[in-house]
């Protein structure tokens, strides 16, 4: 009898595979640009959902391939879907798809040099373009990490580790950081993985564009100082989560010069934005930041996780970890860029960076300029058309590719927030459109992400219409 590895590696069978879920995933692909029908999201309860995947893993192999993909894509939020205006996730370069299969093939573990030659230069490369038009000089350096959350960590224990040189006799459990009350949850997470309490986290309110209020700065930095917290840094989002809004970083270099302090810039959804000459603007004084971040896998439609950290210099950039793991790298020089595992939590770490420098290479740095000019303007003409629209309320101009708003209500006997919820659960449930929703002021707010460059005004006209429909037939309306 024929063995299973030998099974698994018949290329006969591969080659025929290979060929049909290419086809399969190209159908899928011309379907979301081409028809604004199309279902986003077939959804189901957990419990259902549970139910059907043990009943299919309780089947008796061999399955066929083609059978299982099609369950996983039809059980699936299909974000190339023109109506995919959920989380800030991106529907995939088509390239990029082909490249991660690339990567899945190669597989080389790139934290030591010649377990990934030329990733490991790959990373060199794009980090310094980045880092050029971010504004650093011929110093900076940067590599890749798998995802935001990791990002901001590495970072920030960059900066932990500079404050603590300067202060070896700093009170450990009063280290804390300035940052605007909508960050992204990842830098709470730093201080609880760092073991120093979150509440020392100093969050500075927000203005009514939910960017950071930087007039008052000064005045809770000395409150805490007076309280004993000894602030390190201070972090800046461009942009934020829940809205798309780009703190002052301009300011914020400035107070963080003044007072020695650490700038950290928080740009994995919004920092994508320095390719676009109408929106670079937004992310100026950056170039003034210790370190900054920034996630391929949303507004570079790259795949999830990717994500370039970039430091002011490379001295900086060693800060992290400082701990040394002498059987991978032979001590030798202290700047070995081509190392990355020195730098980052990975150890076995994956090739992800060909997919950023691949899709320059085929399409110039230029594809992503366009991505972002066009997704934030579509949210610009989105936010015209809700203003203009007597049934809706914006919750604050977009400042990128993010649009919070609600479905307005005077009803005496109507609670806004029951009835969007509502509205929601509807629209969710009909599944052309897949959109989320957020807390803002206390009020609960529907939001969209643009991260689809087909998506039209048409489609979101559709789903003003259908939010409209939703919320007249709301019991009681
Ligand atoms: C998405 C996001 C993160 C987290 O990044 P992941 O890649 O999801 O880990 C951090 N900060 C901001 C501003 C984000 O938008």
């Amino acid at each position: 009898m024929e063995s299973r590895i030998s099974q698994a590696f018949q290329t006969g069978t591969f080659s025929e595979q290979a060929i049909t879920l290419a086809k399969r995933i190209s159908r899928e692909i011309e379907r979301g640009i081409s028809d604004p029908g199309a279902r986003t999201i077939a959804y189901e309860s957990p419990e259902a959902q549970l139910r059907f995947w043990e009943e299919d893993s309780g089947k008796t192999p061999p399955e066929d391939l083609m059978t299982l993909v099609n369950n996983i894509i039809e059980r699936s939020v299909n974000l190339h879907r023109r109506g995919y205006l959920g989380h800030q996730v991106p529907p995939v370069l088509p390239v990029n798809i082909l490249t991660a299969a690339l990567m899945a093939f190669l597989n080389n573990g790139m934290g030591v040099y010649e377990m990934g030659m030329t990733g490991n230069a790959m990373e060199k490369i794009v980090t310094g373009k980045l880092a050029r038009r971010f504004g650093f000089g011929n110093d900076a350096s940067g590599f890749v990490t798998s995802g935001g959350t990791l990002g901001n960590l590495t970072a920030i224990m960059a900066a932990r580790a500079w404050f603590l040189k300067a202060h070896p006799d700093a009170d450990y459990q009063q280290l804390s950081i300035m940052v605007s009350e909508q960050a992204h949850y990842s830098i709470e997470r730093t201080f609880i993985v760092m073991g120093i309490p979150a509440e020392n986290i100093v969050k500075v309110p927000a203005d009514d564009r939910f960017s950071m209020n930087t007039d008052i700065l000064e005045e809770l930095h000395s409150r805490a100082s007076r309280e004993g917290k000894e602030i390190f840094a201070v972090v800046g989002c461009a942009c934020s989560t829940a809205t798309g809004s780009y703190d002052d970083l301009e300011t914020l270099a400035g107070f963080a010069g003044k007072h020695s302090l650490w700038f950290h810039v928080d740009g994995a959804h919004g920092g994508a934005a320095i390719f676009s000459e109408t929106h670079a603007g937004k992310l100026k004084g950056t170039e003034k930041a210790h370190s900054v971040i920034l996630d391929f896998h949303k507004m570079m439609m790259a795949p999830s996780l990717s994500t370039a950290v970039i430091f002011r210099s490379h001295q900086l950039s060693l800060l992290t970890f400082s701990q040394k793991a002498d059987y991978l790298w032979e001590s030798r020089e202290e700047d070995e860029w081509y190392h990355s595992g020195k730098r980052t939590f990975e150890c076995t770490k994956p090739m992800s960076i060909m997919h950023v420098y691949t899709a320059m290479r085929l399409y110039g740095d230029e594809i992503y300029g366009e991505i972002v000019d066009r997704l934030y303007g579509l949210a610009t003409e989105f936010a015209d058309r809700l203003r203009q629209h007597p049934d809706f309320e914006l919750a604050t101009p977009p400042q990128s590719n993010i649009v919070c708003f609600r479905y307005r209500t005077e009803h005496p006997d109507i609670n806004a927030d029951a009835l969007n919820r509502h509205i929601l659960d509807v629209i969710t449930a009909e599944g052309i459109f897949y959109l989320v929703s957020t807390r803002l002021n206390g009020s609960f707010y529907l939001r969209t992400s643009l991260m689809n460059p087909f998506t039209t005004m048409e489609d979101l006209n559709t789903l003003l219409s259908g939010i409209t429909t939703a919320a007249r037939k709301y019991p009681g309306s």
